[in-house]
């Protein structure tokens, strides 16, 4: 059974069709990156496949429609790391990570040892320990994006979805979150749906990629298979050389 299926999907914004009819399917385990250009439509199908924007067609986790699952249920099954969330005033870095263990804790519950295990666990991980007291607000925006994951990983939810989670992050940071998140999908069997910008790196930690343009499927397949010359210049309006690498195509651009 797949992990995410989506069949039709659509999203109206302000009366412009926005995600047009996609088709997609996430097998429990895979990692599944959607690339395409600006205002392709990634983060609005993103955050209807999570449950967070009406939309058309049939969204499925587990097999389950997601209209069949309440808040909690939806909250332990799939957490979703937007581009740029919402911050509460004046929160510190530990209880906002701990806002992740809130479906776990009972109405007008405390957390538990185990809830403030788990935000230990995932500030560890992700290098955040010496934050934990700060203000969230204080912190620069590739440590904030750590900490955003950092609460996504706490929800203990066994699909992922990632918006760009690597955007405001130098390379090495970059490398190390994929690397933690690819480590996790192995050690836990999670599954992952992001979007990513970085061309050659959505195709090094994807096993799969659907290339979007105004807000259609317009290539889907393994990297090899999405990342060609002929797709970007389509589709990106980019002159690239694509250079066969260890883990996947490199894209270079090149003047045209
Ligand atoms: P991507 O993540 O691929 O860059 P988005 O999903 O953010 O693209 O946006 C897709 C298109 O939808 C863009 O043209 C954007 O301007 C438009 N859009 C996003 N939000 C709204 C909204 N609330 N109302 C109208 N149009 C929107
Ligand atoms: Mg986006």
């Amino acid at each position: 059974m797949s992990a995410i299926g989506v069949e039709r999907l659509s999203v109206t914004l302000d009366g412009s069709l926005i995600v047009d009819g996609v088709d997609l399917d996430v097998a429990e385990g895979e990692w599944v990156t959607v690339i395409g250009p600006n205002g392709a439509g990634k983060s609005t199908a993103l955050r209807a496949i999570g449950g967070l924007l009406p939309a058309g067609g049939a969204i499925r986790w587990h097999g389950r429609p997601i209209g069949e699952l309440n808040r909690r249920e939806r909250a332990r099954t799939v957490a979703t790391v937007l581009q740029s969330p919402v911050i509460p005033p004046a929160i510190r870095v530990f209880d906002y990570v701990l806002l992740g263990r809130t479906p776990y804790i009972k109405p007008l519950g405390r957390e538990s040892a185990g809830d403030l295990a788990a935000a230990d666990e995932a500030l560890t991980a992700l290098d955040l320990m010496p934050f934990a007291m700060r203000r969230l607000d204080t912190l620069s925006g590739g440590e904030r994006q750590r900490v955003f994951l950092a609460r996504a990983l706490a929800q203990g939810a066994g699909i992922l979805l990632l918006d760009e989670p690597t955007s405001a992050l130098d390379i090495g940071h970059q490398q190390e979150v994929l690397e933690l998140v690819d480590r996790l999908r192995a050690e836990r069997g999670l599954t992952v749906l992001a979007t990513m910008h970085d061309l050659t790196t959505a195709g090094e930690y994807a096993d799969r990629m659907v290339l979007l343009a105004g807000g259609r499927v317009v290539a889907a397949g393994t990297p090899a298979e999405v990342l060609t010359e002929s797709n970007l210049a389509e589709h990106y309006r980019v002159r690239v050389r694509i250079i066969p690498g260890e883990h996947g195509p490199l894209v270079v651009a090149v003047r045209g």
